[in-house]
């Protein structure tokens, strides 16, 4: 009754100063494409990168370059969730030949999961086995399977509440890890979205306002001029806007020559 209610949470203040210390030990996925430039070297350790653009548009070539990248050269573990099922392994094949790698060691080292419900997407990321511990994860198509799934109107706050708690798990399992983050996602042209829309609200209907500004680096991509790709960085908190180009080759995505 008269007892004090003791709290169990304690907050831990720090100055600007030790958090930017700390950020000087953070690593980086070097991606050696044109991606650095805009994103200040790489990816960094906890943090997820959007790739988003219409069909077509180069968003599973990108995403299987960084995986071989990372498999093929670094040798570390891979998972590729491939929410689209369109992951080829032969693509990887001729991406790591091109980069004169070993292909088998590559495939070896990228753990796919191929969810064909929004439940087992969901799921995908605690039922990574124990013995795996991915340096890159990917999700290839966030939205896909809840876009299949939930169609209707009446099931848009639905739908945008588990997409939001999907994305809430991923970014907890990259920061917690330490790894590198990259989802891919569609960008449909319905009238009432733009590809300037914050990741939930994108497609999604107007309302039940974002929680969601927590990916930080959005890459919009877009076909251009004779096969170019164009990669554009959209409202980073860090880094100017920019843009480069790029070309899809047998070595992934690769800098265009001049
Ligand atoms: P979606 O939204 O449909 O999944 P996406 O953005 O993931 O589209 P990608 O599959 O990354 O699109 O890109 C497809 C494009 O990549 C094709 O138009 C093709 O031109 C190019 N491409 C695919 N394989 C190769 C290759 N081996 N060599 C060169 N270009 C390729
Ligand atoms: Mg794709």
């Amino acid at each position: 009754m008269g007892k004090k209610k003791k709290t169990k949470t304690e907050i831990n203040f720090k100055t600007a100063y030790e958090l930017w210390q700390e950020r000087q030990n953070i690593k980086r996925l070097e991606t050696k494409t044109p991606i650095d430039e805009l994103i200040g070297g790489g990816i960094e350790e906890g943090e997820v990168v959007e790739f988003y653009g219409e069909y077509g548009s180069g968003k599973t070539q990108t995403a299987l370059t960084l995986a071989t990248r990372v498999a093929g050269e670094l040798g570390e573990d891979v998972v590729f969730i491939d929410c689209e099922s369109t992951f080829k392994p032969e693509r990887v094949v001729e991406i790591a030949k091109a980069r004169g790698l070993d292909p088998e060691k590559t495939l070896q080292k990228i753990y796919l999961i191929q969810p064909i419900t929004v439940e087992e997407q969901m799921e995908a990321l605690d039922q990574i086995p124990k013995n795996v511990k991915p340096k890159l994860l990917v999700v290839d198509g966030v939205t896909t399977l809840f876009r299949e799934e939930y169609v209707g109107r009446g099931e848009l706050a639905e739908r945008q509440g588990l997409l939001r708690r999907f994305l809430r798990k991923l970014l907890t399992y990259v920061r917690e890890n330490k790894i590198y983050g990259v989802i891919t996602n569609q960008v449909y042209g319905n009238p009432e979205s733009s590809p300037f829309l914050p990741l939930e609200l994108r497609e999604l209907a107007v309302g039940g306002h974002s929680l969601y500004h927590t990916i930080d680096n959005r890459i919009f991509i877009r076909k251009a001029q004779r096969g170019t790709r164009i990669a554009r960085l959209v409202d980073s908190s860090r880094y100017p806007p920019a843009e480069r180009p790029f070309m899809i080759t047998d070595k992934g995505i690769e800098p265009i020559e001049k």
